[in-house]
This record gives C-alpha cells, structure tokens and sequence, in this order.
C-alpha cells in the first residue's frame, strides 16, 4: 500500500459532505427535500459580470495570466478594498486567487509550518484547522460562548499565544454564526495582537453582508494593525460568483509575494476569463451587491423569528453573512421512532430522514450544541423548512 505523508493523514474530509451527500441522493431517488445546507447564494451571477466573462472568451482571454493575476484586475480589487476599509494599498498588496479558498491556504501555507501554531476561533469554517494540518502545522482551538456572540475577547486571545503562534485566524461576518465584530472589539484584540506581533488572517469574504453596524475591518485600526493583517476577499459571496472561482489576499507585499511565489508552482494562478468577470464585477454598478444584502436581511428576519419561537431552541441573533446557528442541544437525549439523538449529527441524521429537511451539524464547525442553516434559498423554502423543523421537533419523545 502506497504510504500518505504524515501531514496530509491528519487532514479529515468534511463532515458536512455526508449530510450533503445523503440528501442529494434522498432528491435523485425523487424524495421532496429541503435543503438549507449551502454556502452559496442563491442569485445568479448579474448579467453584466457574465457578459464580461463571455466577452473575454470570444476576445481571445484563453491564456495564462501572471500567476498573481491580472494587473488591471490587481488594480480594481485593491482600491476597491482599500477605499471600502479607509487604507490604502497598492496593486503588489493583493493576489487573486481560486477563490476565497485558496487565498486562505497560501497565506497559511506562507506562514506557518511543522512545530508553529495557528490560533482558530471555534465555532471556525470547516476549512481553518483541516487546512492548517495540512501544512503540517497545529491548529490551536479557542472555543467561544453564544452568550458572547461567539466573538473571542483579548483575555483568550492573550493566554493562547504562545512563542510558536504564526497567525490569528478571525472571520468576521463569521460562517456558521453570522458574528460581527464591533469596532471596539476589534480594537481590543488588535492591541495584543500588536503588542505580541502576532499576524491576523481577516477573512472578510461576507464584508458585504452585514445586518446591523457597519463592517469594520481590522486592517483599518492603525498603521501597526494593517501591518500585521492580511485580507481575504472573494467575488464568490458578494457577487455571487462561486462557480467561477475568484478570490484574493491583500497584506503587507512581501507576504502577498510570498504567496505569489508558492501560487506560480502550484496552479499557476487563477482562471484567465474569470479574472475579466471580476474586473467587471469590481468596476461596475454595485448596485445588485445591495439588492442581493437587502433580501437576505428579510430572509433572516423571517428565519430568527420562526427559530426562536420553537420550544427549547436559542438563536443568537446573526448580524452578517447568510447563516443561524441556533442551539438545539435541548433535543439530544430524546428521538424520533428509532435510536436516539446524541449529538448534531444525530440530530441532523433523523431531521433528514423523517422531516426530509437538510441542515448542516455543528459539530463540523467545533461547536456541537447547535447546527447551522442557510437563508441562501427563496422564502418559500424557508417557510417550508421552519415548519417542517418545527414539526420534527414536536414529534420527538
Ligand atoms: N471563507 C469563508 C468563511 C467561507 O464561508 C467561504 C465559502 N464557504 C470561503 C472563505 C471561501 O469561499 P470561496 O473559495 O468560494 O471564494
């Protein structure tokens, strides 16, 4: 048998696939159900990006581009992101990537390594500690409270750093919870991320989609904080771009360099058409970005109010992205006409199975009282999805 590398054993494929899986086959074999498990939005892309996209193709945009992308793309994105934080950057200061995705990997990948450390505040995206393994460096769990908003405060940032510590991942507005940080909170933990220079990874992929104060980033609290952090943006979210695989880093330029360097030896940099979408995308009316925010706000609303009305279930209120995490730990113990619930992924199991609704298991994001929903879907879905939720949990014994 062929042997795998020490690092790549501890990578663990993602145990949200199985619920996904599971309720794609229940759909093929021609079972009515409901899905509230993407991370995706709903929208098609506007038309004016995919008319670029197309436009590219027929101009003859079938080449590679530099491996840290198009210089006119490198420009746009730049200013746009510096002008919407209140900092400035300059074009050598970002790399576009495959996505949000791999924006993430090459920067860890450029900063840590075997024996160093990455702080990962859970509830975390299922990729932060997988990707960190996967370099062969350790993950550090800090595990925060929804009485807290699941935000982690400077006293538990402090006590986690230790001399090995490279990097602080934080991701605000956060994939599962929707947690937004303040400004003052953001200060707090920026003011021991400088006094330890400890660099942060900000994955501000949801920045667009924020509910109540508005979005602040940590680049944009001082010379010495922009110093230490690096950006992660992506068009999948705001313009609702996933399948054409477009994201980028923005950071101090020899870290982005860095980046750039790993990227020429690995994809060679990021699709060529994609890339003049993106111009369009960054270049042109915003005003769907807005749209696109002010929909999933009332999708939401609807949402949280249905959660919360439900016996037993807490949902903190999500002020960003388009995801609940409500709480449903109350549930476990009990069952529905068969084994009982003893976790999220028991309790996802059975709503899947008897009230044919898929919803993804907290566990997968470090947190295993609660699961995780998508608003990503029409209203209609949503209706359907609280009733038939509420219906399962009536009947649980
Ligand atoms: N960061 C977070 C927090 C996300 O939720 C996602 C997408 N699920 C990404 C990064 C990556 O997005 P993409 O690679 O599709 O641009």
């Amino acid at each position: 048998m062929i042997k795998l590398s020490e690092s790549v054993k501890r990578v663990q494929a993602s145990a949200t696939m199985a619920i996904s899986a599971k309720a794609k086959a229940m759909k093929r074999a021609g079972e009515d159900v409901v899905a509230l498990a993407a991370g995706e939005p709903d929208f098609d892309t506007p038309a004016h990006i995919v008319a670029a996209g197309k436009g590219a193709l027929d101009e003859g945009f079938t080449r590679y581009t530099p491996a840290s992308g198009m210089p006119e793309l490198r420009e746009a994105w730049v200013a746009q992101i510096g002008r919407k934080r209140g900092v400035s950057y300059e074009a050598n200061q970002l790399i576009v990537t495959a996505g949000g995705k791999q924006a993430v990997f090459n920067i860890i990948y450029a900063l840590a390594g075997p024996g160093e450390e990455v702080i990962v505040v859970a509830p975390y995206w299922v990729s932060y500690p997988e990707q960190v393994k996967a370099v062969g460096a350790t993950p550090v769990i800090v595990d925060t409270r929804a009485e807290d908003d699941f935000k982690i405060n400077p006293a538990a940032l402090r006590s986690a750093i230790t001399d090995r510590t490279r990097l602080l991942i934080l991701n605000s507005p956060s994939n599962p919870t929707g947690s937004v940080y303040s400004r003052a909170e953001l200060e707090a933990l920026a003011e021991v991320l400088v006094e330890k220079q400890v660099p942060v990874l900000s994955d501000e992929v949801y920045d667009e989609l924020v509910y109540g104060e508005p979005f602040t980033s940590i680049a944009s609290l001082g010379r010495e904080a922009y110093d230490l952090t690096i950006i992660v943006a992506a068009a999948s979210k705001t313009y609702a771009m996933t399948g054409w695989r477009i994201g980028c880093a923005v950071g101090p330029a020899d870290v982005i360099a860095a980046a750039g360097r790993l990227q020429s030896h690995s994809t060679s940099g990021a699709n060529t058409a994609a890339q003049k979408a993106t111009i369009a995308a960054v270049t042109g009316d915003q005003r769907t970005v807005e749209m696109m925010r002010q929909e999933f706000d009332r999708r939401r609303t609807y949402m949280l109010g249905r959660l919360n009305a439900m016996p037993d279930v807490f949902c903190p209120e999500p002020l960003g992205a388009f995801y609940t995490f409500p709480k449903v730990s109350a549930y476990y113990g009990r069952s529905y006409d068969g084994p009982g619930i003893n976790g999220s992924m028991d309790f996802c199991n059975a709503l899947l199975e008897h009230a044919k609704l898929a919803v993804v298991p907290g566990g997968a994001f470090g947190n295993d009282e609660h699961v995780r929903l998508s608003y990503a879907t029409s209203m209609a879905q949503i209706e359907e999805a609280m009733n038939r939720l509420s219906w399962f949990l009536d009947h649980l014994e």
